[in-house]
């Protein structure tokens, strides 16, 4: 019997891995994103944990089914299109942690990232830079997803910004992500 996994991604690529929140729990359900178009699959699939089944309110969809893919709790599989999944970053953490909106930049997406980096940098100045650990790491990923979006490659920039996200947990006041 093919898997619940297996059957919910009806064969689809995955556009980005991303760790919505950090639990080292296995996933016991799947939470299911509404489909992108309809008669396609869900538009994202996020695990999670059962301390965590209520946690995520960024990621609204329908609970369902037990997750028998073994993944850990918080990973988050999108299937969506690349420049949705770049806007859900920015709805999710890059403009309440930067305050820099795409739509203000008409979705230019290279001066979104290139500006977001520029106040990350500026904090981090402001921080001296020492142990402010999940700064540096943001500033760094963020540079990769400047450094992809100037070449050319958005799709290549989702990696670096899978990377900020799960960082900027760290950062973001936590909103409604229970402690484990
Ligand atoms: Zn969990």
């Amino acid at each position: 019997m093919p898997s619940v996994l297996h059957q919910l991604s009806a064969g689809r690529q995955i556009t980005s891995m991303r760790i919505a929140l950090e639990c080292s729990k296995t996933a016991t359900s799947i939470r299911q994103g509404p489909a992108v178009e309809a008669g396609t699959g869900p538009a994202w699939l996020a695990h999670l944990c059962p301390a965590h089944t209520e946690d995520l309110p960024g990621w609204p969809g329908a609970a369902t089914v037990g997750a028998d893919s073994r993944l850990h709790c918080g990973v988050v599989l999108d299937y969506r299109p690349t420049e949705q999944v770049l806007q859900s970053h920015a709805d999710l953490w890059l403009t309440p942690l930067t305050g820099v909106v795409p739509q203000a930049l008409k979705h230019f997406w290279y001066d979104v990232l290139d500006q977001s980096n520029r106040v990350v940098l500026t904090r981090l100045e402001k921080d001296g830079g020492g142990e402010d650990g999940p700064l540096q790491s943001l500033s760094m990923m963020l540079g990769m997803a400047v450094q992809n979006v100037s070449e050319g490659n958005l799709f290549q920039a989702l990696v670096p910004l899978a990377y900020c996200e799960t960082v900027s947990q760290k950062l973001l006041p936590r909103t409604g992500l229970a402690p484990h």
